[in-house]
């Protein structure tokens, strides 16, 4: 079933709030396009029970859906407090202790299990707990304590996260749990997995390295969420498929206000290097309580959807709040209307910069096409999913059928504005009779009429990665046979 309306990507979060009857399946009908596994919480059954009922749900309603399985990565945190919680005031001497991973913590002190933090922080630092709830100046460190004064009255309670006001503390990427992880996310066959708290290209190396000893095929995520990430941005987003501007932790990071320039460049340079962004967290917050959206929240997932996002998604929203189903239906019709907003100035920069590669060229031609003449679709023939991608880069009006025999690519594609996964096997078929024949298909499902004009690139060889070589313009003719065309 082709949803024809809206061209962003919905994802959304799993959690209990999804796991009850009849949830999962109504998020599926409601829009979503991809769903998240959180590593951060759950089990590896829970996690696979999850898989099994959206692959379910989605094979009902002949959607595809894809998966993403978000790896937890190194977030620092304080261990616990004898209470469970305390009460912080402005002015307290408060201490993070390096020397004991002991759950003993009070209001003078609690222990933090990362031994390196007294080589990253220094005097004058300010370190934020529990998303910035609570914020402590460094006064002094020793070998083994950071001494701080409490800024802001607040209450902690145990394993809050721990950032750096300034980014810099210096984890590696991915831990034990997360390389276990990768080998839950290969056997589960997911589709996207989603690196935390990257810092360079390397670390998404690394992880598509293990992702791809372990058997797994899946597009690899760069979560933008610390500082160095910004200062390395242009590496990352070359080493990964997808970018994710995953909001959270970078405002604790960078601080909130260079938020929302950071949200646009990290869009634009990630579209103007060829892949697929998602705008992260806290879109549509107070539905976790409230069956409506505040209207700076509108607001919010509209401004994503002008700056270019592909896709908008959904936290806690959906994962533990009380209006999962109505948090899509809310985020869909919100896309839909700012996609009425959205102007369409493709921008061919992109091709004075230089094209590195045959099928990006050819893309580029066919979003030329279409800028100038009318045409009613752009059909990739892809066994990837790439050229979709080189396509969907550039926006416009025309919808973009990603025609592949590989489930695991129409997943993929399932991210990417304004296109549309199709399953379609070419093989056996001459390029020009390939052609033709997903013409066919595309007029017998309905969504194209005699009369129609169809832009299409394919490969020369179908069955190979990165080949395609050719663009054909195409009219629909009786019964869903093209023709050629002479005149426009
Ligand atoms: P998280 O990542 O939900 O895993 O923390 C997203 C973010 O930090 O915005
Ligand atoms: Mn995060």
């Amino acid at each position: 079933m082709v949803d024809h309306l809206r061209r962003t990507r919905i994802l959304a979060t799993l959690g209990p709030a999804t796991d009850r009857p009849g949830v999962v399946e109504a998020l599926i009908a409601a829009g979503v396009n991809v769903v998240r596994l959180n590593f951060s919480h759950g089990t590896a059954e829970q996690h696979a029970q999850r898989v099994a009922m959206v692959r379910n749900a989605a094979s009902r309603q002949s959607k595809e859906v894809g998966v993403l399985g978000d790896l937890q990565g190194p977030k620092i945190r304080i261990e616990k407090f004898a209470e469970g919680k305390v009460m912080l005031r402005a002015g307290d001497r408060f201490t993070l202790d390096c020397r004991v991973d002991a759950a003993m913590g009070d209001t003078t002190r609690v222990a933090c299990s990362y031994h390196g933090l007294v080589n990253d922080v220094a005097t004058g630092d300010t370190l934020l707990l529990d998303d910035g709830l609570v914020a402590l100046r460094v006064e002094r460190v020793d070998d083994q304590q950071v001494f701080t004064t409490v800024l802001t009255d607040g209450a902690l309670s145990d394993r809050k996260g721990l950032n750096r006001l300034g980014g810099g503390l210096s984890l590696g990427a991915l831990t034990d749990k997360d390389r276990e992880d990768i080998c839950h996310a290969a056997a589960l066959d997911l589709d996207f997995l989603a690196v935390s708290f990257c810092r360079s290209a390397a670390d998404i190396d690394e992880a598509r390295s293990l992702a791809r000893e372990a058997g797994s095929q899946a597009a690899m995520v760069a979560k933008i969420e610390r500082a160095e990430a910004i200062t390395n941005l242009a590496e990352i987003i070359d080493a990964s498929d997808v970018v994710m501007v995953a909001r959270g932790d970078l405002g604790v990071e960078i601080g909130d206000a260079e938020l929302p320039g950071l949200q646009k460049k990290i869009i634009r340079e990630t579209l103007e290097r060829n892949k697929t962004v998602i705008t992260a967290t806290q879109m549509l917050q107070s539905m976790v309580d409230n069956p409506i959206p505040t209207r700076a929240e509108v607001l919010d997932v509209a401004n994503a959807v002008i700056d270019g996002t592909d896709a908008v998604m959904l936290s806690a929203e959906t994962a533990s709040g009380q209006y999962p189903v109505k948090s899509v239906e809310a985020m869909a019709r919100i896309c839909l209307g700012a996609e009425r907003q959205f102007v369409h100035d493709t921008d061919f920069e992109a091709a004075k910069r230089g094209l590195n590669r045959t099928d990006e060229a050819i893309a580029m031609a066919a979003m030329f096409l279409t800028e100038h003449i009318q045409v009613r679709a752009i059909v990739a023939m892809t066994e990837s999913g790439g050229t979709a991608r080189y396509l969907s880069r550039f926006r416009s009006t025309s919808p973009i059928y990603g025609m592949s025999r590989h489930a695991g690519a129409r997943r993929r594609m399932a991210l990417m504005r304004d296109v549309f996964p199709i399953d379609f096997d070419s093989r056996g078929l001459a390029p020009r009779k390939a052609a033709r024949e997903a013409v066919r298909h595309l007029f017998q499902l309905g969504l194209l009429e005699v009369g129609d004009r169809v832009i299409i690139t394919s490969g020369d060889h179908m069955e190979q990665l990165g080949a395609t070589n050719t663009l054909r313009l195409l009219k629909v003719g009786p019964e869903g046979v093209a023709e050629g065309l002479g005149e426009l």
